[in-house]
């Protein structure tokens, strides 16, 4: 990677690489083949970590025992992207440094506090999977650095991500990820929606204030949020209509969560 330096592109599933390649969105005249680095897709957990390999693809992590066991909702969420052979491809990795504005794990990942440690020639660094992506297809990855693995703090929480699918993309999704001792604070993230996930501050605020109301004040809540975001409009949905999916979806998925229909 640092040899050819800007002429050079990890390559994983290739799922999103190899199309954008082809349509002319992106040319590198080098490709670094991620498959032959096996240490890449291990999942394990360590105490209260799960470590993620960058390279697990969709269909490893919804059938792992690991994942099934502490993080549910992110095997649930692999089981449902995409189609068999995408599922079969795709890493995680790749879906989350290509950072499609309408790309799911962001946004879950973000709502369950995990960090991803990235390494180049010149050291290893972490970052927290909430700031990662900037902007659409814009996340803080440096050129010349690969996303080693992705680590999952197992918390007591219930955790939930619900989205609506049109064709074969999201246009809301949310994930809420609510303690169990209501002393800790909640985390509840909307995506797809616009160019990246964002959390909804209000409406963590009025759960932690309020820990078994789901009345109009959550309502409520959600709409401000929701309200200040900067929502996109596209040919699969409206920006207004997307509005009311992203409340539609965040008032289930904190309500499944609360409901303690999430998983642990
Ligand atoms: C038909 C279809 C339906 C889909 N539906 C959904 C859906 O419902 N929800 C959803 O979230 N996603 C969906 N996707 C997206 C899918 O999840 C991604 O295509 C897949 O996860 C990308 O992984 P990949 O390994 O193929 O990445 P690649 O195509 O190999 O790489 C993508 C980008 O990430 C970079 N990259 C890859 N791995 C690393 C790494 N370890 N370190 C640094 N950079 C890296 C590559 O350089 C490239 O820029 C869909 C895709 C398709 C084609």
């Amino acid at each position: 990677m640092a040899r050819y330096s800007d002429d050079v592109s990890p390559y994983a599933g290739g799922t999103e690489l190899l199309l954008a390649m082809k349509m002319h969105f992106a040319d590198y005249q080098h490709l670094v083949d991620l498959k032959r680095i096996p240490e890449l897709r291990t999942i394990i957990r360590r105490d209260d970590i799960v470590s993620l390999g960058a390279l697990a693809t969709h269909a490893t992590i919804a059938d792992d025992a690991i994942i099934s066991g502490a993080v549910p909702a992110l095997g649930a969420l692999c089981s449902s992207i995409a189609n068999a052979r995408v599922r079969t491809s795709g890493t995680i990795g790749g879906n989350l440094c290509f950072a499609e504005p309408r790309a799911d794990p962001p946004v879950l990942l973000a709502a369950l506090d995990a960090q991803l440690v990235l390494k180049s020639a010149r050291g290893e660094h972490h970052i927290s999977a909430s700031q990662f992506i900037i902007g659409a297809l814009e996340t803080l990855r440096a050129p010349d650095e690969l996303l080693l693995r992705i680590e999952i703090p197992v918390t007591a929480c219930n955790i939930r991500y619900e989205r609506v699918v049109f064709g074969h993309r999201t246009i809301a999704g949310a994930a809420a990820a609510i303690p169990k001792d209501p002393a800790n604070k909640p985390r509840i993230w909307v995506g797809c929606i616009g160019t990246h996930p964002t959390s909804l501050p209000t409406t963590e605020r009025y759960i932690s204030a309020n820990p078994a109301s789901l009345d109009d004040g959550l309502t409520h809540a959600i709409a401000t949020d929701i309200g200040t975001l900067d929502i996109v409009s596209d040919e699969d949905a409206s920006a207004d209509y997307r509005r009311h999916l992203a409340e539609t979806v965040t008032r289930r998925a904190i309500t499944a969560a609360a409901d303690k229909k999430g998983t642990p």
